[in-house]
């Protein structure tokens, strides 16, 4: 008998004739996940499913290995460990599952057994095979009951290309293969919020690149580890993300010397989205993504977040934006960045802030206030230019020199691997 990892996939069924489309993808986020994992890997399609055989040596580790990566694979929601057995024969699959059962459990349970059979020739329909496995269980373990509407173990057995029994599930992230939904660019500061934002969008198959503001010397190169930390585990679902550094320091100061304080916020945040648009550009992203939600902090009242949209024509999305703090919480401690979050480096947007920043900015004041600044575009070219690069991945980040034709390669490379397969517009 053989052991493997079924795995199910969820929306992607929905896709009509696309389907293909987001199943080759979904197998290559697999791969790309358990590149540095596993040493060869081995997806077959099934009729709905994915299959991934174990080696017959070190299978348990193989396999808790594998399951742990899967569980961060978007697409996928569920996982299951199965016997594959040697044949369809009913003899071959009731005793299949009867030595699955007294493996897998020490307790007895309630019970229901699920059935599926795609070779609609076979002599039994799927409801008598379950039957017939549910009668011979109950024939060797006389302590187990069928429960129909409440069992505590659904016990299935599938009938594919291969033969599956098993009777546990570990579900999976859902959401859509990575690259299925086009590239953004997240605005990722330290905090809690922006690493969820970029999370979630990846969650529905966007590939994400970042771009992270940092006023060396009053933030510190702690501050930029941290934030490229908290991409590295963002990455372990979305795949390779790209971090661009921006040196903010210079337009920080500028705006501090020349703009009223109570409105410096709301400028160095279009600032900031002004660079990073620019940045989006040159990533061919579609979108930019933050972290913020309403009434969080005065940047963040409805009229301040319009007074920030104002510099944009991308598609600024805000995931979290009807989020409470609590609800963002959950999520990050989750995906494992709440912890990295919380570390007490300092904020390059709490460093120049005004005691009574206004909640409720006008447009046409904020466009008079930022008048004195007079080299913006030009400010924002050279802190464009001069952005350090890193590309961060699961394992670790590297910084990316201009010009170093190796690490141009390791970009296109991510690049590459990111990359939607899906080069036609995708009718959803
Ligand atoms: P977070 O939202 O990540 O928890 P925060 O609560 O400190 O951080 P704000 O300072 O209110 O957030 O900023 C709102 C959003 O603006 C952030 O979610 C993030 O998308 C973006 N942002 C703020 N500061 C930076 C920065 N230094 N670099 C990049 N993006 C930033
Ligand atoms: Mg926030």
């Amino acid at each position: 008998m053989k052991k493997g990892i079924l795995i199910k996939y969820g929306e992607i069924v929905l896709k009509g004739n696309n389907r293909a489309q987001f199943e080759n993808r979904l197998i290559k986020d697999i791969k790309v996940g358990l590149k540095d994992v596993v040493s060869s890997v081995n997806v077959t399609k099934e009729q709905g499913r994915f299959y991934m055989e174990a080696p017959s040596e070190g299978t348990e580790e193989w396999m808790e290995a594998v399951i742990d990566v899967l569980q961060r694979v978007f697409g996928i929601i569920g996982i299951c460990p199965v016997d594959v057995l040697e044949n369809d024969d009913i003899d071959t699959i009731c005793d299949g599952m009867i030595e699955y059962v007294k493996r897998e459990f020490d307790e007895p349970h309630t019970f229901k057994v699920f059935a599926k059979r795609t070779n609609k020739q076979y002599p039994m329909d799927s409801m008598a095979i379950a039957a017939e496995i549910g009668s011979r269980l109950l024939d060797v373990l006389p302590d187990w009951t069928v429960d129909v509407h409440n069992p505590e173990i659904k016990l299935y057995a599938e009938l594919r290309n291969r033969v599956y029994v098993y009777g546990k599930e570990i579900k999976g992230p859902g959401g859509l293969p990575v690259g299925t939904g086009g590239k953004g660019t997240l605005l990722l500061s330290g905090g809690i919020d922006s690493p969820v934002a970029g999370w979630m969008m990846a969650k529905r198959g966007v590939q994400l690149s970042a771009v992270y503001f940092h006023a060396h010397p009053y933030t510190s190169d702690r501050a930029k580890d941290k934030v490229l930390e908290l991409a590295r585990r963002v990455s372990a679902y979305a795949g390779p993300i790209c971090v661009y550094v921006v040196p903010f320091t210079e337009i920080q100061m500028d705006i501090y010397e020349k703009c009223q304080h109570e409105k410096m916020t709301i400028i160095m945040r279009r600032q900031m989205m002004r660079i990073a648009e620019k940045i989006a550009e040159m990533e061919h992203s579609q979108c930019l993504i933050t972290g913020e939600s309403v009434g969080q902090v005065a940047s963040q009242t409805l009229a301040s977040l319009n007074c920030t949209n104002a510099v944009c024509t991308m598609p600024v999305f805000r995931p979290v934006i009807g989020f409470d703090k609590q609800d963002i919480i959950e999520i990050a401690k989750k995906i494992d960045t709440f912890e990295t979050s919380i570390l007490p480096y300092e904020d390059c947007c709490t460093i120049f802030v005004a005691k009574h920043p206004t909640t409720q900015p006008q447009l046409e004041a904020i466009i008079e206030s930022e008048k004195p600044l007079v080299n913006i575009e030009e400010q924002i070219d050279r802190a464009v230019r001069d952005s350090e690069r890193y590309l961060v991945r699961e394992s670790g980040w590297k910084k990316i020199r201009i010009d170093n034709e190796e690490d141009e390669a390791d970009k296109a490379d991510a690049d590459d691997e990111a990359k939607s397969s899906l080069t036609e517009i995708i009718e959803l």
